[in-house]
């Protein structure tokens, strides 16, 4: 089964829940439209490669499509159509104007020069303009791309269609970016999280996380849940994982990692990359790839509630042991929403041609992070279904409702 439809299952039991029928059902799963690109260009060496780029816009029923690009050898058209999907219901669930979309390459980042990366972005540019723009499709950030690379896509838009700073979000804060913007995601988690523990009368002090990817999100989410007065007692990247009974020191590991120094030759004990997932913890945070609890592997979990700071780090399957074994699930579409809703606050500010301090941006992230948890935290007691089920419902019953009002043929 493809992920796209092992991932419409969540779709179809909110739907259920709010009874909208087979027609609306059927209309709210469909992407709206689906491209793939040739992408090829010339590399340091002479040589020409060619990749496959993708862009898929699941719904704009509450706006403009809005989600991320990645570049990683895995990416396809089933993995575009299912978090373009995600996105839809994310957007929704934080009550931001867009809908749904995500995209991007199928390389290896790592292999590839800066120059490179810079010549195979603009391609990809010139062969999605005519479907992006800041009323229709923005993009942003996601697994391996960042600033400098929405900064290179608003470069080549601007060739095009003249100087558009609102085509894409996330990009550097000295090119219209906005203040914030880089640890948003980590912001968001560290939010959901928090408030998850509020609602059973707890805090973040003394609770031991276990990050698994240390990228963007998960770096500063490591951070935050420190400064909290959490302990941090794993944390893993691509190339291996580290860990500290008494917790990480996560500002001298940032350092560390700031100098360009693997992971694994931080002072702390040495554990095997994928054998973070499966520490006993208070919180494990999958903050990297989907995919990465399966059927396969949930039985060795030992964590008593799993924040989604990835999108769909948990396969279906996999999220229905857990819940029938009593593990809490903050779903993806609620707990990593702080990324694309301060992506909101970016596009507003470049429409406006306005900067916001820091501050408001955080304020602003925390109100709306905090009324999504709170609806979710609400529908979940109230249906008495689990958080996922209970952000879909959210979600989805947003887009039905304006999908309705707006009419469908
Ligand atoms: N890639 C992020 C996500 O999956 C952010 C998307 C955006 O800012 O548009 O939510």
């Amino acid at each position: 089964m493809s992920h796209f439809e092992a991932t419409n299952r969540y779709i179809r039991k909110a739907s259920e829940v709010l009874d909208l029928g087979q027609r609306i059902e059927r209309h709210l799963i469909a992407p709206d439209r689906e491209v793939s690109v040739q992408v090829s260009t010339t590399l340091d060496n002479g040589n020409v490669a060619s990749f496959r780029g993708f862009r898929v816009q699941h719904k704009n029923v509450r706006g403009p499509f809005k989600g991320g690009l990645r570049f990683h050898p895995t990416v396809d058209m089933d993995e575009a159509r299912t978090l373009a999907s995600l996105m839809t219901w994310k957007t929704a669930l934080v009550d931001v104007p867009f809908g749904g979309g995500k995209g991007g390459i199928d390389c290896d980042p790592g292999a590839l020069s800066e120059g490179e990366r810079e010549r195979l972005t603009r391609k990809f540019t010139q062969n999605i303009q005519e479907i992006i723009g800041p009323q229709t499709d923005i993009p942003a950030p996601d697994v391996n791309t960042g600033p400098q690379l929405m900064a290179w896509i608003m470069d080549e838009y601007a060739k095009f269609r003249g100087f558009t700073p609102a085509v894409v979000t996330g990009k550097p804060v000295h090119l219209s970016g906005s203040l914030g913007r880089d640890a948003a995601t980590g912001r968001g988690v560290s939010i959901a999280t928090r408030e998850y523990f509020r609602r059973l009368g707890e805090g973040l002090a003394g609770k031991r996380f276990v990050v698994q990817g240390f990228g963007n999100v998960g770096s500063h989410l490591a951070r935050l849940f420190h400064e909290a007065g959490g302990k941090v007692v794993a944390v893993s990247d691509a190339t291996g994982a580290v860990r500290d009974e008494r917790g990480l020191d996560i500002a001298a590991l940032l350092d560390h990692r700031d100098g360009s120094h693997p992971l694994t030759t931080f002072p702390a004990d040495e554990v095997a990359r994928d054998e973070v997932l499966f520490l006993p913890c208070d919180v494990l945070v999958p903050a990297a790839l989907g995919n990465v609890i399966t059927r396969e592997n949930v039985t060795d979990i030992r964590a008593d509630l799993i924040v989604e700071a990835a999108n769909a780090p948990i396969t279906p399957d996999a999220h229905e042991t857990l819940e029938s074994r009593g593990v809490r699930v903050l779903p993806d579409i609620l707990a990593n929403a702080g990324g694309v809703t301060v992506s909101y606050f970016e596009w507003v500010q470049n429409i406006q041609q306005f900067r916001w301090t820091e501050e408001q941006g955080n304020d602003q992230l925390e109100d709306t992070m905090r009324r999504a948890c709170d609806k979710v935290f609400a529908i979940a007691a109230e249906r008495n279904v689990d958080f996922r089920t209970a952000a879909f419902i959210v979600g989805l019953g947003r887009v039905a409702q304006t999908m309705v009002t707006r009419g469908i043929q």
